[in-house]
């Protein structure tokens, strides 16, 4: 079954949230690990209890997150992977945990990196935002030791601050350097797909000029001797195409009588003509001078006698416009020959030439068929 391009979009959508959940779920998980290392270890200063409310915390955020992405909600958000709320909660359990380590949470400090290191990719103002509120929660915690007397080493704590205020400064400053880098790329991305949109257009006029007649708007030879030698290989045992060599009679006639310009509306009447008895699949294009080539894929001799022999009516009976005329000065003659699997594309032309040639030979205005010169 095919998928519509807003439902693979969805489907990449939920790909990318489902790989992102997945890395948050490790990442919470390692901080339960070492919620309950620190315990086992004897680091965690406070009591039990606060070691459980952590747990149930994150537990709790993860299964309310993960039930927003689950009802859909999340594709309508900027953001589907929830990074923020994510960061958030990781920030204000991070305070949480530290608080409980008492003295021993300097070592940890690196986490408040970790941490905001998963928001590197958000936009600098809402990244700066993160790492104030990282820093005023640690500046918050030993000031709240301080006021509590709890407070063993303010030496150490007043470095420990300056060490996260410098890192977090630097990531702020190489947060911005990434998001303009990314700016920069994507007005890139659309430039360059501004630039292939433009360069297909050209091809495609390119290609409409190299394979069509400008007088008629009929497709060239050269365009006709390729699509007929592919429709040639593709044509399968059992089943025939048409191919018909038109030539219009007494051209040179019209031109000498009437001008070149007369002559040159001739032609674009006959290809008007042509048109319209024609269907979609059918290959017309001018061959050279007053001399046209129709290929008939999937047809049979009765069939394609008929819609040749429509044709040559057709012509007969069209005024052209703005061109002065007698009745009956205006016809073709038509060679036609049917192609069977493994025939050439040259041998066939030979053969609709020569009925061709016939056709002139016995009075012209008429269409002539090479398997009828066999079976004669
Ligand atoms: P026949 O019935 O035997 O085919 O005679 P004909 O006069 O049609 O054939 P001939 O080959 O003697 O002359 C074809 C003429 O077509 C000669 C040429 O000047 C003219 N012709 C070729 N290309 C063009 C064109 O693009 N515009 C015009 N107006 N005439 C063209
Ligand atoms: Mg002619
Ligand atoms: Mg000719």
């Amino acid at each position: 079954m095919r998928m519509t391009r807003d439902e693979s979009d969805q489907q990449a959508l939920q790909q990318l949230v489902i790989k992102r959940f997945g890395m948050a779920a490790g990442t919470y998980g390692l901080a339960l690990l070492l919620t309950w290392v620190t315990v086992a270890g004897g680091f965690y200063q406070a009591s039990l209890d606060t070691a459980v409310i952590g747990s149930v915390m994150i537990l709790a955020c993860q299964l309310v997150f993960f039930g927003i992405f689950y009802r859909g909600y999340n594709l309508r958000f900027r953001d589907p992977s929830l990074t923020e709320p994510q960061v958030l909660v990781a920030l204000v359990w991070l305070t949480f945990f530290l608080f409980n380590l008492g003295d021993n949470r300097g070592s940890l400090l690196v986490l408040y990196v970790l941490v905001l290191m998963f928001a590197v990719f958000l936009p600098p103002k809402i990244f700066a935002r993160y790492a104030v509120l990282a820093l005023l929660s640690f500046v918050g915690m030993s000031l709240f030791d301080a006021h509590e007397g709890h407070l063993a080493d303010p030496q150490a704590a007043l470095l420990q601050t300056g060490v996260l205020l410098v890192t977090l400064i630097w990531m702020c400053l190489f947060v911005g350097y990434v998001y303009r880098l990314r700016q920069r790329m994507r007005q890139r991305r659309f430039a360059l797909q501004a630039h292939q949109e433009t360069l297909r257009g050209m091809m495609r006029q390119l290609e409409d000029l190299a394979s069509t007649d400008e007088l008629t708007g009929l497709y060239n030879r050269r365009y006709f001797l390729r699509r007929a030698e592919a429709e040639l290989s593709r044509l399968r045992a059992g089943h025939q195409s048409g191919l018909a060599l038109i030539d219009l009679d007494h051209f040179k006639r019209i031109n000498d009588l009437h001008g070149h310009a007369t002559g040159d509306r001739v032609l674009q009447a006959f290809a008007s003509v042509a048109r319209s008895c024609l269907r979609d699949g059918d290959i017309l294009a001018r061959y050279g001078g007053e001399e046209f080539v129709l290929l008939l894929p999937h047809t049979d001799a009765e069939q394609f006698s008929a819609c040749c022999e429509r044709l040559r009516e057709a012509f007969a009976n069209s005024q052209p416009l703005d061109v002065q005329l007698q009745a009956g000065h205006l016809s073709l003659s038509v060679g036609l020959t049917l192609l069977n699997a493994g025939d050439g594309l040259d041998e066939s032309l030979q053969r609709a030439d020569e009925a061709l040639y016939r056709a002139k030979d016995s009075g012209r205005n008429r269409c002539e068929a090479s398997w009828a010169m066999a079976d004669a």
